[in-house]
C-alpha cells in the first residue's frame, strides 16, 4: 500500500483517538460489516489495514488485521494484530457464539427499550457501534429473531 504524504494526513484527520486503552474510531464511510474504509485514488481500503501499515509497517500477503477488541470499527494500532484466514474464521465464529450470549442479548433488549421511548436509530448506532439499520431492526422487533 502506497500512501502520499497527502493521503496521510487526510486519514490522519479523520481518526478520532480516544485512550491509549479504548478503541479509536474513524469518521469515513463504512463497509457493509461495519467496517470503516477510506479511498486513495478511488481504490477502497479498510481503515484497520491503513492504520496498521502507517503505524506498524507493511502487511505480508494474505494476512489479515484482526481487533484484540472485537470492535471491527476501531482503529487504535495497539488493538490491531495480523492473523491467518483460519484466524479470521475463528474469530468470527467466537464473535458469533457471543453474539448469541446472555450480554449480548441484554444489549439488544436495552438497544430496543432506548428506541421505544423515542432515542433514535441514529443515536443508538453510535452507542452501540452497530450500523442505524440494524439498531432500527432491533428497535422494530425485526432483528434478531433470537431475541422476542
Ligand atoms: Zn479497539
Amino acid at each position: 500500500m502506497n500512501i502520499t504524504e497527502r493521503q496521510r494526513a487526510r486519514f490522519w484527520n479523520k481518526v478520532r483517538p480516544g485512550s491509549d486503552s479504548g478503541c479509536w474510531m474513524i469518521d469515513v464511510c463504512r463497509t457493509s460489516q461495519n467496517q470503516p474504509t477510506i479511498s486513495f485514488n478511488k481504490k477502497h481500503f479498510l481503515a484497520s489495514r491503513v492504520m496498521f501499515s502507517l503505524t506498524k509497517g507493511a502487511i505480508p500477503n494474505g494476512l489479515f488485521v484482526m481487533h484484540t477488541c472485537d470492535n471491527g470499527a476501531c482503529v487504535n494500532p495497539s488493538h490491531l494484530w495480523l492473523g491467518t484466514q483460519k484466524d479470521n474464521i475463528q474469530d468470527c465464529v467466537r464473535k458469533y457464539r457471543r453474539w448469541n450470549s446472555k450480554l449480548i442479548r441484554e444489549q439488544i433488549l436495552e438497544i430496543r427499550r432506548l428506541g421505544k421511548s423515542g432515542v433514535s436509530s441514529h443515536l443508538l448506532a453510535k452507542q452501540f457501534n452497530i450500523t442505524h439499520q440494524y439498531a432500527s431492526r432491533i428497535v422494530r422487533n425485526i432483528q434478531p429473531e433470537y431475541v422476542k
